[in-house]
């Protein structure tokens, strides 16, 4: 068997740096939570990051996640287990219409809408196998053509038109920055979706979440007030000594 064991010296590593940057921002530990994406890695990984504590799975495929988040991938860490509660997958990569179907019988929440058409058609779905789906608007702060997501000068009339739909709960932002070289120079995007955010906080209390900050630049997404963050290879990497 392979030695995972590197897999809790990086999620410590992890949670430092969420403890230091939530206590440089005033903010309190728990109104963050860790995304682990697993899309590189496979189902032991998976397993033993649930072992060791982790809910929150984040991935980019539907095809990928099928395959690793089967229940058996679960059963024996959470039979047991002090905290005994299922996962929660994410869905973080753009998603086609024609696997809204797939998408909606495995994922929790999805954090890429960013069109209407993709909203009508994921309520359809929700409806139809009788759930409320929570969702988040992907929005293009940094207009990277590169990028999925809505332009800021689109998202009002794209969020008042998702807040219409009875099978979706619309619960906040999501945000990718550019690839910077330095962490710092992601904070304007961060600020600038949180400034969004907070805009439209009369929604209610369902309006509670922000997903901002990766590998590169999660600290920093904390300090601008991300409630959300999704991590891969700062977790699933074997860290190299240096
Ligand atoms: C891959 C990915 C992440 C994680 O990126 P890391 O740099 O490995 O932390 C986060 N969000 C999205 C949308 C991704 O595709």
């Amino acid at each position: 068997m392979t030695d995972l064991s590197y897999l809790a010296e990086n999620l410590a590593v992890v949670q430092d740096r969420m403890k230091k940057a939530a206590e440089r921002a005033g903010r309190k530990l728990q109104e963050v939570k860790l995304i682990a994406v697993s899309k590189t890695v496979g189902r032991a990984e998976v397993a033993e990051m649930a072992r060791l504590g982790l809910r929150n799975f984040g991935e980019n495929r539907i095809a990928d996640a099928e395959e690793k988040f089967t229940s058996t991938t679960f059963e024996n860490i959470i039979s047991g287990s002090i905290e005994d509660t299922a996962p929660t997958l994410h869905l973080i990569g753009h998603l086609q219409t024609n696997k809204v179907k797939r998408a909606v019988a495995l994922f929790d929440i999805i954090h890429s809408v960013d069109n209407l058409h993709l909203a009508e058609v994921l309520d359809k779905q929700a409806e139809a196998v009788g759930k409320r789906l929570p969702i988040l608007l992907q929005v293009n702060v940094a207009e990277e053509a590169s990028k999925q997501g809505t332009s800021v000068a689109e998202l009002p009339a794209l969020l008042e038109q998702t807040l219409e739909f009875k099978n979706l709960e619309v619960r906040g932002l999501m945000t990718i920055a550019p690839n910077f070289p330095e962490p710092e120079q992601a904070r304007p995007v961060f600020a600038q979706l949180r400034e969004l955010f907070e805009k439209y906080r009369q929604i209610g209390p369902q309006w509670s979440e922000l997903s901002m900050g990766m590998t590169n630049d999660f600290e920093i997404a904390i300090e601008e007030g991300a409630t959300l963050i999704r991590v891969g290879r700062a977790l699933f990497l074997p860290q190299q000594a240096d």
